[in-house]
């Protein structure tokens, strides 16, 4: 069983490195191929967020918004600009084993155990697995019981927790989440929405994820980055001063649907005031 957590984990207070701390993108950009079948994915993107928050990307889709996250993770050269996290470039970031990633669709070996699949980042990193830290995540994402059996024996939301536990089991100081909960029902997200934020604040990480769920974003975020469509810039973020620990009932406050219909405008346009 695991309980909310009475003290929250200190947010680190190492020294600030050039660049700042937290995702910094300065005036990203990306496109694919050249001439004219160039895709032009980012346009001009920048967004600084600070060490140890929470923050959203959301936008339409193709808008560039999984192309940002793989330009963080190294997966993926910008065609200018910057994007540092917590000082470190997205190499650095890597060679610091301190990079903790989820996607939309589990990505699990399906031969493998849960167990076994949220071991899997020892094994790549040829590291002798903590057994105990596997354990403990398994309990934090609530999947106790359940550390012998194959992907195919899980619902879509517990494959999400195996995912999400398998991105924590490098003690993340950065965590990137692509639509982690895209693909499931609204119910089985807003649930584990609720999930992530109590795993996050037990374990905390500079956090972005990306998401096209407009209230998923405000509840999780202290900053949501609202792109336009393709080619994806950042036109607005929001601050988001609800506070922590947050609450389900939350989003049923004037406060939160003043952030949502904000958010909505600059999505969808806000009609006749809307350029
Ligand atoms: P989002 O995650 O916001 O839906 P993406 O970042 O996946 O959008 O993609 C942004 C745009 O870049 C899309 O038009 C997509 O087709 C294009 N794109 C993404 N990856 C590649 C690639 N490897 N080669 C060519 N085009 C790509
Ligand atoms: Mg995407």
């Amino acid at each position: 069983m695991t309980s909310l957590s009475e003290a929250e984990a200190p947010r680190s207070a190492a020294p600030r490195p050039a660049g700042g701390t937290g995702i910094h993108l300065q005036g990203l950009t990306k496109a694919f191929g050249s001439g004219r079948k160039q895709v032009r994915a980012i346009s001009d993107a920048t967004l600084h967020t600070d060490q140890g928050s929470f923050a959203s990307l959301l936008g339409p889709s193709g808008c560039g918004k999984s192309t940002i996250l793989r330009i963080l993770a190294g997966l993926e050269q910008p065609t200018g600009g910057t994007a540092l996290v917590d000082g470190m470039t997205p190499a650095q970031l890597r060679k610091a084993h301190g990079l903790g990633i989820a996607f939309q669709d589990s990505a699990l070996l399906p031969w493998r155990s849960v167990e076994a699949n949220i071991r899997l980042p020892f094994e790549v990193a040829a590291t002798r697995p903590d057994a105990a830290l596997v354990a403990e995540l398994i309990d934090l994402v609530g999947l106790s019981g359940f550390e012998k059996a194959k992907p195919a024996q899980l619902s879509g939301g517990m494959r999400q927790r195996v995912s999400i536990a398998r991105a924590l089991v490098v003690k993340p100081s950065v965590l990137l989440l692509d639509e982690p909960f895209g693909a499931l029902d609204d119910m089985t997200r807003q649930r584990l929405n609720v999930e992530l934020l109590r795993i996050w604040t037990e374990k905390p990480a500079t956090t972005l994820m990306v998401t096209h769920g407009i209230s998923e974003a405000i509840f999780l975020s202290d900053q949501v980055a609202v792109m336009s469509a393709r080619p994806g810039r950042i036109v607005e973020v929001i601050d988001v001063d609800l506070p922590r620990p947050r609450h389900p009932e939350m989003m049923r406050t004037p406060e939160f649907h003043a952030l949502h219909d904000h958010a909505s405008e600059l999505l969808f346009g806000g009609g006749t005031a809307a350029g």
